[in-house]
C-alpha cells in the first residue's frame, strides 16, 4: 500500500498524554500496511508564547528572526512524537524542513513553498520509519529558516502529500471536520461530508480557520483529496476535493467569518480621477493588503473613502494614509478594530438570484447594521461591528436552513 500523509494539530499534541495517543494512532495505521509521514504543529499556544517572548525584547523584531524562533514550536512536537513512536515500540524519524528540503520564497513569516525534495523522506521509508516531519516551516535560497503563516503545518502536509503522491492527506484537528459555520459559536452547526475545493477556498479566505488557505490551494492545484477530521475520535471528517459531489446543489453550504479584520475611513476626499489610485498605490508599497473598499456618494465634490485590510496591518495602514492626508486634502482618517466580517458561501448562488437578498433580509431582522458589502462569484460578505458576530452567524445559519 502507498503513502499517507497525516497532520497533527496544536491540540493534538499540547500534552504527553495526547502525544502518545497520537503515536498510537500513527502506529495503527502504519500496522494496517500504509507508509507514514507526518506532520506537526507546535504544541498549542506555543506559537503564540513565543510571539510574546519576541515582544519582550523588541519593539520591531525583524521578521528573519522571528522565523528563527517560532520555528522552534514544531521542533519541540517532532521530537517528542519520534520519542513517544520509538518507545512504543515502532521507528520513527524526525526532520526539519530544512532537512527535508522544504524550499520556500524569501518572504518570512508568509513564505510560499515553491518546491519539495522527496529524497530523504522516501530513503527513511524504505527503512520502515514513520518520518515525521515539523509543519509551517521551509527554507528560502541561503538556506534561512522561513515559516508560512499562522495555521501553515497544513500546508506542509498538502505540499508532502503532492510530492510524495500520496494515497491520503489527513488533517486531524480539534473538531470533527468542516461544518457549515465554526461550531464553536454555532451549536447546531452541521458537519459537512464533502465540500469543494473552491467552496473550501472560498471558507478559508474568508476566516474559518480550520484549513490553511495555501493548503487548499495545493489540493485543486495537485489534485490531493483532504480529509480533515477528529484526533480525539475515530468518526469519519469531511473530505476536500473537486469532481462532483453530494452536496452540491446547495445554494449556501457555509458561513464563514472573521474577527482579525480592521476598517479604516478617510473622510471628505476629493472625488477626482486618481485619487484612490493614490491611496491605494502607497497601501500596496508599504505592504498592507486590502481587502473590501466602498466610497461614499460624492457630495460638493468631496466623498469618504472606506476600506478594511487585516488587523495586524491596521497601524501600518492608518500611518500611511494618515501622511497622505495634506496631498488628499481629507478632514481625517478613522480606525476602527471593533469590527468583523461575516459572508455566506456556496457555488449555487452563482445562478440563483435573490440571495444576497435574503441574507441582508435576515440581518435586518435582527437589527444588525450592514457596513460593507463585498460579493464574489460564489460568496457574499458583510463587515459589520464585532458585537453582532455570533448573533449573524447563527442568524445566517438559520435563515439559509444549514442545520439541515
Ligand atoms: P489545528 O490546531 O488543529 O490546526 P485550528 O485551530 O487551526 O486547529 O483549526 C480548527 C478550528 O477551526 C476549530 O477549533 C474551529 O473553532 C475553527 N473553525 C472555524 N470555522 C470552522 C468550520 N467551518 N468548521 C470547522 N471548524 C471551524
Ligand atoms: N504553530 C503554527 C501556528 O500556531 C502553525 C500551525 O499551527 O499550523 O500558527
Ligand atoms: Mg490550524
Amino acid at each position: 500500500m502507498g503513502i499517507i500523509v497525516q497532520k497533527y494539530g496544536g491540540t493534538s499534541v499540547a500534552d504527553a498524554t495526547r502525544v502518545r495517543n497520537v503515536a498510537e494512532r500513527i502506529l495503527y495505521t502504519q500496522s494496517k500496511g500504509h507508509q507514514m509521514v507526518v506532520v506537526v504543529s507546535a504544541p498549542a499556544g506555543k506559537t503564540d508564547e513565543l510571539l510574546a517572548l519576541a515582544k519582550g525584547v523588541a519593539k520591531n523584531p525583524t521578521s528573519r528572526e522571528v522565523d528563527m524562533l517560532l520555528a522552534t514550536g514544531e521542533q519541540i512536537s517532532i521530537s517528542l512524537l519520534a520519542m513517544a513512536i520509538n518507545d512504543l515500540g515502532g521507528k520513527a524519524i524526525s526532520l526539519t524542513a530544512a532537512q527535508v528540503g522544504i524550499k520556500t520564497d524569501n518572504i518570512h513569516q508568509r513564505a510560499k513553498i515553491k518546491e519539495v525534495a522527496s529524497t530523504r523522506i522516501l530513503d527513511e521509508l524504505a527503512k520502515d520509519q514513520v518520518v515525521i516531519v515539523a509543519g509551517f516551516q521551509g527554507i528560502n535560497s541561503q538556506n534561512d529558516i522561513t515559516t508560512l503563516g499562522r495555521g501553515g503545518s497544513d500546508t506542509t502536509a498538502v505540499a508532502l502529500a503532492a510530492a510524495l503522491n500520496a494515497d491520503m492527506c489527513e488533517i486531524f484537528t480539534d473538531v470533527d471536520g468542516v461544518y457549515t459555520a465554526d461550531p464553536r459559536l454555532v451549536p447546531n452547526a452541521r458537519k459537512l461530508k464533502e465540500i469543494s475545493y473552491d467552496e473550501m477556498l472560498e471558507m478559508a479566505s474568508l476566516g474559518a480557520k480550520v484549513l490553511h488557505l495555501r493548503s487548499v490551494e495545493l489540493g485543486k492545484k495537485y489534485n490531493v483529496p483532504i480529509h480533515v477530521r477528529s484526533s480525539f475520535n475515530e468518526n469519519l471528517g469531511t473530505i476536500v476535493r473537486g469532481g462532483s459531489l453530494m452536496e452540491q446543489g446547495k445554494i449556501v453550504v457555509g458561513v464563514a467569518h472573521d474577527t482579525k479584520i480592521s476598517k479604516l475611513t478617510i473622510s471628505r476626499v476629493e472625488d477626482q480621477p486618481g485619487i484612490a489610485a493614490k491611496i491605494f498605490a502607497k497601501l500596496a508599497e508599504a505592504g498592507v493588503n486590502v481587502d473590501m473598499i466602498v466610497q461614499s456618494a460624492s457630495k460638493e465634490g468631496l466623498a469618504d473613502i472606506s476600506f478594511t485590510v487585516n488587523k495586524e496591518d491596521a497601524i501600518l495602514a492608518e500611518e500611511v494614509t494618515t501622511a497622505m492626508m495634506k496631498e488628499l486634502n481629507a478632514q481625517k482618517v478613522e480606525r476602527d478594530d471593533h469590527k468583523a466580517k461575516v459572508s455566506i458561501v456556496g457555488t449555487g448562488m452563482i445562478s440563483n438570484p435573490g440571495v444576497a437578498a435574503k441574507m441582508f433580509n435576515g440581518l435586518a431582522a435582527e437589527k444588525i447594521n450592514i457596513e460593507m458589502i463585498s460579493t464574489s462569484d460564489i460568496s457574499i460578505s458583510t463587515v459589520i461591528s464585532e458585537n453582532d458576530v455570533e448573533r449573524a452567524v447563527q442568524t445566517l445559519h438559520d435563515v439559509f436552513n444549514l442545520e439541515q
